[in-house]
């Protein structure tokens, strides 16, 4: 909308007027205005400008003779020169019916340039000559002032006197010339587009009408525009929206056209374009609230075409809009939405791509994670159908079963748990706990993979803190970085975990001999699974799933986790959690009967 209110807007409305104006060319009419032209071959002719007011005078009596209805004369009367042809033309000007003189304001703009006192006794009336400023020539305003002195435009006056039209009478909207209401409002200074005609004005030049004296019958009926039409003398030489060159003579003459024809065209109303522009922008936006896709493209395109095609429809009713507001609002619209949408669409097509590869990953960690317990217990229901065993071998079977399926069931429950606490749909237990019992917990877990590998898993002194939140979780995570720290090293290795405060923090650290990782692999490790090219070559099983899980868990109990590795000599992840508040105290106390758990 600023837009539409700055000075390039109103250039690019003057442009598509032009447009409008040059495609919408009325349909061909018969002109009632004819030029008496003073042209170069006339001023040739005559011997220069010096002798045009006498050769003017004769042209006047042989044209009256003809009856025209008015005679409107453009040409500066300002001086007085030889007294006798002066007379001489006043006298012409008195015999003629309805002359009207042109009156032009001087360059500064203070003052009034009128014919001389003779002239203008001999005159019927004055009227302006004055052109725009506007290098295209749109309008005309009707109406000219300077101080309290006013004159009606020169095509006006020669308009009302060729209808026989009393004096003018003004409402703030229109002109009152006889029967004929002229649109023309206070508020532009009664300017008038000007519908030039679409056949030239016909035209006789002086040295025609010397030559050919019964060329003065064309004027016969006819309204006459006096002035000069050549290049040089022509001081006002303007562009029509057409784009053509044009003399001021000639464009008064097409806006008696305009009035006598009553093609008028109107500004639209102030509001309109800016509830265009609103309409333009709300439609813009309630296209790609509520469509999408190809439907919401094509929508989007058919308003741009309508709102561009406003201007059109409306100029069709006789009725000038200014375009570039609600065509600058329509764009900035669009493209605005469009790309709110097509980046809403994105994003939501981005979540989709993640559920779904989430969700496979998932079936991948379902048949991968769980195979071993479920061939465990498989395997064991087998050979208790199969074979006859006894009761204790039955017993130990059947136990076996048990935990592992237990085991299953808490896997699966778990993996569950983490999703939902990932996606914030579950909130984290805020149990008190001590740190020992999760630690060790998790170790007793790890334990019987690390016995098959041989591994050692040596624990430092575990501080008595305690820590507040999901106990459950947390043994998850510590078993998961000691079951990486198992599976990712060879056998006969050694893994340490050592524990230590920091302030209200405690810092627990796995520390392995395994393969290591690269620098750029510990950037992503976290990530969703990621596997590191090394681990994928190893044959190792794994779904990238398990370090995110332990990530967002630590994370969930404000703490932290970190990594450092090197390739082929081993890792350290190390996790800091908050101690619990008012738990502090103890820790302290505990340290004193620190104790040394060592599983072999
Ligand atoms: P998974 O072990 O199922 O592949 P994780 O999320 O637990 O998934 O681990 C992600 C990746 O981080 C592993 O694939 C492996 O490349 C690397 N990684 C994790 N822990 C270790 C470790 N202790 N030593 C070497 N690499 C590790």
């Amino acid at each position: 909308m600023l837009f539409g209110w700055s000075r390039a807007a109103s250039q690019l409305d003057g442009q598509a007027y032009d447009w409008l104006f040059s495609v919408n060319r009325p349909e061909n009419w018969k002109p009632k205005a004819m030029l008496l032209a003073v042209d170069e071959g006339s001023l040739i002719e005559i011997g220069g400008a010096r002798n045009l007011r006498q050769t003017l005078a004769e042209a006047l009596d042989q044209v009256c003779a003809a009856k025209p209805l008015a005679i409107a004369v453009d040409l500066m009367l300002s001086t007085s020169e030889d007294p006798k042809l002066d007379a001489a033309l006043a006298a012409s000007f008195a015999k003629c019916p309805s002359v009207v003189l042109g009156a032009d304001i001087v360059r500064d703009g203070s003052q009034w340039e009128e014919p001389a006192p003779i002239f203008r006794r001999a005159a019927a009336s004055l009227g302006h000559v004055h052109a725009e400023p506007d290098p295209v020539s749109r309008q005309i305003s009707l109406e000219k002032a300077v101080g309290v002195k006013r004159y009606w435009a020169l095509a006006l006056e020669a308009f009302r006197l060729s209808k026989q039209a009393g004096p003018i009478l003004e409402t703030p909207d229109d002109l009152d010339v006889g029967l004929t209401k002229i649109p023309a409002p206070r508020s532009t200074a009664r300017g008038v587009y000007i519908r030039y005609s679409p056949s030239p004005i016909p035209q006789v030049t002086l040295k025609e009408l010397k030559n050919n004296p019964a060329a003065s019958l064309l004027f016969s009926g006819k309204v006459i525009f006096v002035g000069y039409t050549d290049q040089s003398a022509a001081r006002d030489r303007l562009t029509t929206p057409m784009g053509q060159l044009m003399t001021g003579v000639e464009i008064h003459a097409n806006l008696f056209e305009t009035l006598q024809q009553g093609v008028f065209l109107r500004d639209a109303p102030v509001s309109l374009p800016v509830l265009l522009t609103l309409a333009a922008v709300a439609g813009a936006g309630l296209i790609f609230v509520f469509l999408s896709g190809s439907i919401a493209w094509a929508a989007a395109g058919a308003w741009l075409a309508f709102i561009h095609f406003a201007p059109q429809w409306l100029y069709w009713n006789d009725i000038v809009l200014r375009p570039a507001m609600p065509l600058a609002g329509i764009w900035l619209a669009t493209i605005c939405s469009a790309s709110f949408h097509y980046f809403v669409i994105r994003k939501q097509w981005k979540k989709s791509e993640a559920d779904k590869n989430r969700y496979q990953q998932a079936i991948h960690f379902v048949t991968h994670e769980m195979k071993t317990p479920l061939t465990a217990i498989q395997g064991s229901s087998e050979i208790m159908s199969r074979y006859k065993l006894n009761e204790d071998k039955q017993k130990q079977i059947a136990q076996m079963i048990h935990s592992e399926s237990k085991r299953l069931a808490g896997m699966i429950q778990t993996f569950l748990d983490v999703e939902r606490l990932a996606e914030g749909e579950i909130e984290l237990k805020r149990d008190s706990f001590v740190l020992s019992d999760v630690l060790l917990a998790a170790l007793d877990r790890a334990r019987t993979l690390a016995e098959r590998k041989e591994i050692v898993v040596s624990v430092g002194a575990i501080p008595p803190v305690q820590l507040l939140g999901d106990r459950e979780l947390l043994e998850y995570a510590f078993y998961n970085l000691l079951n990486n720290a198992v599976k990712y090293s060879p056998e006969h290795t050694g893994i340490e975990c050592n524990c230590s405060i920091d302030g209200a923090k405690v810092r627990v650290a796995i520390r392995d001999q395994g393969m290591g990782m690269e620098p750029a692999d510990l950037k992503r490790i976290f990530d969703r699974f990621y596997r590191s090219k090394r681990a994928e070559e190893s044959g190792i099983t794994g779904t990238g799933i398990g370090l995110s899980i332990v990530n967002e868990i630590v994370s969930q109990h404000e703490g932290r986790i970190g990594v450092e590795s090197e390739v082929g000599k081993g890792s350290v992840f190390t996790v800091i959690l908050p101690i619990r508040v008012g738990a502090r105290l103890d820790s302290e106390v505990g340290n004193a009967n620190q104790r040394t758990v060592t599983a072999r």
